[in-house]
């Protein structure tokens, strides 16, 4: 158990100001675990997204942010890491009570990441640099890079602060100014982020922080003039939106969006390795993870045996209360996403699948949107099952006869973010690597990242790439100078 902290800011952080919503409106957050109102949170208004967006503007072109160079960017970079670090328990005790993923992950895992990315991009800040290039005789040409402005940021409720931070690391290091709107379900660690933001030194407008209903203040980011660039992720349906809506100003945008991702178990991998990895691939964070090893492709010859592998790791995942250091699976984020779960579960076993272990609810002392770990068998690639998004801890699986098939299945789906393969021959894991039609490939592991491994995906998973340099380069603009020498 974790000590209780108590929720500092719940209004709007505009100008460097904590502010309630223009017509005072407030919504209320629930923890999913215990169904208890959390606090009520002020609802930004589009009158509210104009404010910030002027102040982000502001800030963009103000001596005192153009005056801190890269270094000074890295510098107060460093200090926000710190600041982080020192505050590491209070931040994760949030992200679990308004989340509901288990304190071993926001603590454990969720902590260290987000300390070590604004250490690594603020390694990047002060090395961003442009190139001369050989033009013709008479000619000097070089490029510079600049911030590629003020950045709307829209986020999803499943990893809060994470792809927040996946978003300001690289935006502030590059120079640009921010206006973030966290999902509806999960603004409390942005707001402590954005108090920490203040509090490293990071002037007045840089970072904005807006909660509120994504119909609303999405789209008054996507109309706004000010805005010159979205960096968006959630579902696939709204990054349509998103797109659609860009186009009448041009704004440059990032698309993180849904997946479907394939987990390929062959029959000369480690048995025992690859049922952990699938075990971790679909229920940590309960299965709301956009790279969830969602669809199991089982290798036919060891089929049977490796299900009892799996089964026997089960029990880990028991649903338990969150703030539980032991806890591996918390509630679902809210009862309706629970509700769809359990729909689409229905759908499954009305198209022929076979609840192997799972298939219901559950609560912890009767409370909380739990579902419990659910394993459908008898599952073919073309079942609703294994072609929509599911979003929480259902795994599909899928048998196979070889490579070929393997792959051709893997790929045959509208997303392409992430897969995993599982195989003891390298030359295999070779070729189906390259095979795969995905923006991140794991052999013999899952799940993992590193602030310097650039992420993101292939077909209707979106594009545009987060983390490492190519991070960074969403956050840019080239600028090609000439001088005539002559
Ligand atoms: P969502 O698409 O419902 O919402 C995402 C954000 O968009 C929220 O802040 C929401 O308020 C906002 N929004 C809603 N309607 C809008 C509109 N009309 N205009 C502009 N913004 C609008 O997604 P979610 O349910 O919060 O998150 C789950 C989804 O996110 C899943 O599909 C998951 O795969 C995806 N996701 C992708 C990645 C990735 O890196 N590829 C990471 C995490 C989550």
């Amino acid at each position: 158990m974790t000590a209780d902290f108590k929720i500092g800011h719940t209004r709007l952080l505009i100008n460097g100001e904590w502010r309630d919503a223009s017509d005072g409106a407030t919504y209320e957050l629930i923890n999913p675990a215990t169904e208890e109102v959390l606090c009520g949170i002020a609802q930004g208004t589009p009158d509210d997204l104009a404010e910030a967006a002027q102040a982000a503007r502001n800030a963009l072109t103000s001596k005192t942010w153009r005056s801190m160079g890269g270094r000074g960017r890295s510098l107060a970079r460093w200090k926000l890491a710190d600041l982080i670090e020192r505050d590491a328990d209070e931040i994760s005790h949030l992200e679990t009570i308004n989340q509901g993923k288990p304190i071993f992950e926001s603590r454990k895992i969720d902590m260290p990441f987000i300390v070590d990315l604004f250490r690594y991009y603020a390694g990047w800040a002060d090395k961003i640099q442009g190139e001369t290039i050989p033009v013709h005789p008479g000619f000097l040409n070089y490029t510079l890079k600049e911030p590629v402005g003020v950045v709307g940021m829209i986020l999803p409720w499943n990893f809060p602060l994470i792809l927040l931070c996946w978003k300001l690391g690289p935006a502030l290091a590059a120079g640009c100014t921010t206006v973030v709107k966290p999902a509806g379900y999960t603004p409390l660690t942005a707001l402590k982020l954005g108090a920490l933001c203040l509090e490293a030194g990071f002037p007045p407008g840089v970072v904005n922080i807006l909660p509120g209903k994504g119909s609303v203040l999405g789209s008054a980011m996507l109309d706004s003039p000010l805005i010159d660039k979205i960096a968006f992720t959630g579902s696939t349906e709204v990054g349509r939106m998103v797109m659609r809506g860009a186009a009448s100003t041009i704004k440059r945008v990032s698309l993180e969006l849904g997946g479907k991702s394939p987990n390929i178990v062959f029959s000369d991998a480690k048995l025992d390795w690859a049922a952990n990895g699938a075990c971790s691939g679909i229920f940590y964070n309960k299965g709301e993870v956009c790279a969830a090893g969602s669809r199991l492709f089982v290798q036919k010859a060891v089929h049977d045996e490796f299900l009892d592998v799996l089964s026997g790791k089960m029990a880990r995942y028991t649903p338990g209360d969150p703030l539980d250091d032991k806890t591996r699976l918390g509630p679902q984020i809210s009862s309706s996403h629970r509700d769809s779960i359990m729909t689409l579960i229905e759908k499954g076993k009305s198209e022929g699948a076979t609840v192997h272990s799972g298939g219901k609810t559950a609560t912890v002392n009767g409370k909380g949107f739990y579902v419990e770990p659910t394993v459908l068998t008898g599952v073919s690639n073309d079942m609703t099952v294994a072609q929509e998004e599911i979003f929480g801890p259902v795994l599909s699986v899928i048998p196979f006869e070889d490579e070929e098939e393997a792959i051709h299945w893997a790929n045959t789906n509208c997303y392409g973010l992430a897969s995993g393969v599982w195989t003891g021959d390298p030359a295999r894991a070779h070729r189906v690597a390259a095979g795969l039609q995905a923006g991140t490939v794991w052999v013999n592991t899952y799940n993992m990242f590193h602030a310097a491994s650039p992420f993101g995906g292939f077909k209707e998973s979106g594009f545009g790439r987060e983390l490492g340099r190519e991070g960074l380069e969403n956050y840019l603009e080239t600028k090609s100078v000439w001088i005539s020498t002559r």
